[in-house]
């Protein structure tokens, strides 16, 4: 069953459409690689038997002439989004034992659309973290490893269960999410196309919070054009999120094009980072070179505040995080620690000590620090006008170019246990963050390796709302660089 793993998904329904596979065997064989895959801890929330249900409810609809956008195919679903009768912790101990008795939309969306879900994927505690060594199901690994000494390497984060599920071909795409790069980073990490579209193009009904005013769903995929597909499936009007979009969403998978004749491409000059490796350098310039030889006009731009989106983000998302976690008290759900006897305030200062990792802990601090009566017009305050100047110089650029092109991260994956030190491990959002702040969609696309055998990717942003234009600067890239997975076969 190894090559029903590694079809595309517009291959995968074709043969479904021609009866030449049923989605229950599509299901049988992804759930076999998860069994041997088990080693990469790519998945948090194992789910055959309702996949194995959802897959022949499949079939009996096409026999029934029912065929949605993604009918019969496995997706993994980040352990962030609830799922309805499905455990769903943000692979955190405080949301221990809870099962939602109600479906995200984005899920939502996704099966009504046919797809099957496979399994809930590992990630980041409540999506903070850039390695997705802050699990409390445990880190996951990247299918890749380093070829010069071997070694073990991270899978990015916080979607690193998902990143790692598509690269090993665990299922044919999966759900992440994206407050800071959370998709992009890990995307190109594990060597797969990962999109955070627009902020409201998705509801965040269902998704365990972490920062509002940034957090939106995305997908992984192995090629662009099975991503543009997922991303239509999710996206849409929820009328449960107030700050969801009620523009109209183009059907991205037929727009999707390699067509970039005559449009701008902006290259920001503020995104050449001291001691960046040479590689990414170089295929950053290899980038551009393929998009002037596919037609289009390169121009350097400037995104002057760049350099504080990362310190804006760091006051930002920890300071909505303390507030949106402020529910987990062990009254609820989830976890609850109440020694006999123990007073109201002992419940909850054991419940959230003992529920909460440190990452998360961390965060709570600085976003309680920085919001408070003292300190929230020096630090707060402050950061929010500045995300203004941010999202202004996007603004600004894109009076000028259509699209922006960038590398993905300032460094390849990078071995567990080698970037011990918070701040560190924040440095790899310099360059998907600025993003982030702005709300506009983003996207990584794989491009080659470094000379470790380790993927890299092209991060692509694009004006709001223009997901088909970011699209189809990915798809030029990606048939330029031709990039070809190294995993072929290992895991099914
Ligand atoms: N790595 C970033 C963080 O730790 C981004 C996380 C995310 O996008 N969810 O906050």
């Amino acid at each position: 069953m190894t090559e029903l793993t590694q079809l595309s998904i517009s291959e995968a329904k074709r043969l479904l459409e021609n009866k030449e596979c049923s989605a229950l065997e599509l299901t049988q064989a992804h759930l076999a690689a998860i069994d041997q895959a088990s080693d990469l801890n790519a998945f948090s929330v194992q789910t055959p038997d309702l996949a194995r249900k959802m897959a022949a409810a499949s079939d009996k609809r096409r026999s029934e002439g029912q065929v949605g956008l993604l009918e019969g195919i496995p997706i993994g679903v980040k352990d962030l989004f609830c799922t309805k009768g499905v455990k769903s912790t943000s692979c955190s101990h405080i949301l221990d034992g809870f099962v939602p008795p109600y479906e995200s939309t984005v899920s939502a969306n996704l099966f009504a659309q046919g797809a099957v879900m496979i399994g809930k994927t590992n990630m980041d505690e409540f999506a903070m973290g850039s390695a997705n060594t802050n699990s409390y199901e445990g880190p996951v690994k990247n299918p890749y490893k380093r070829t010069s000494d071997g070694a073990q390497v991270v899978p990015g984060g916080s979607s690193g269960g998902s990143a790692a599920a598509v690269s090993a071909y665990l299922c044919m795409g999966a759900l992440g999410s994206d407050t800071g790069g959370s998709v992009r980073q890990p995307a190109s990490f594990c060597g797969n196309v990962g999109v955070k579209p627009t902020y409201g193009r998705c509801s965040r009904w269902g998704m365990i919070a972490f920062a509002s005013s940034l957090d939106q769903a995305g997908v992984f995929a192995r090629s662009v054009d099975d991503s543009a597909l997922i991303l239509e499936a999710i996206c849409g009007h929820d009328a449960k999120d107030s700050t969801s979009s009620t523009k109209e969403i183009p059907p991205f998978s037929k727009h999707v094009t390699a067509d970039v004749k005559g449009k701008r491409i902006g290259v920001p000059k503020e995104y050449h980072q001291e001691g960046m490796p040479e590689q990414i350098e170089k295929l950053w310039q290899q980038g551009i070179e393929w998009l002037k030889a596919a037609g289009a006009e390169i121009v350097d731009i400037s995104l002057p505040h760049t350099k504080y989106a990362l310190p804006v983000y760091y006051i930002i998302a920890p300071a909505e995080a303390s507030s949106n976690l402020a529910r987990y008290d062990g009254v609820r759900y989830g976890l609850r620690v109440a020694p006999q006897g123990c007073s109201l305030d002992d419940m909850y200062e054991l419940t959230r000590s003992q529920g909460f990792g440190d990452e998360v802990k961390r965060r709570i601090m600085i976003g309680t620090y920085v919001l408070s009566a003292g300190y929230y017009d020096a630090y707060y305050k402050k950061a929010q006008r500045i995300r203004t100047l941010i999202a202004r110089d996007f603004e600004e650029a894109f009076g000028k170019v259509d699209a922006i092109v960038t590398p993905t991260t300032p460094t390849p994956a990078f071995a567990f246990g080698e970037k011990q030190d918070p701040l560190t491990m924040y440095l790899n959002d310099v360059f998907t963050v600025p993003a982030s702040l702005a709300g506009l969609p983003g996207m990584s696309v794989p491009v080659g390796y470094s000379d470790d055998g380790l993927p890299l990717g092209l991060q692509i942003i694009s004006n709001r709302f223009d997901e088909v234009g970011m699209f189809n600067v990915a798809k030029t890239l990606e048939e330029a660089a031709q990039f070809e997975s190294k995993i072929k076969g290992v895991a099914a």
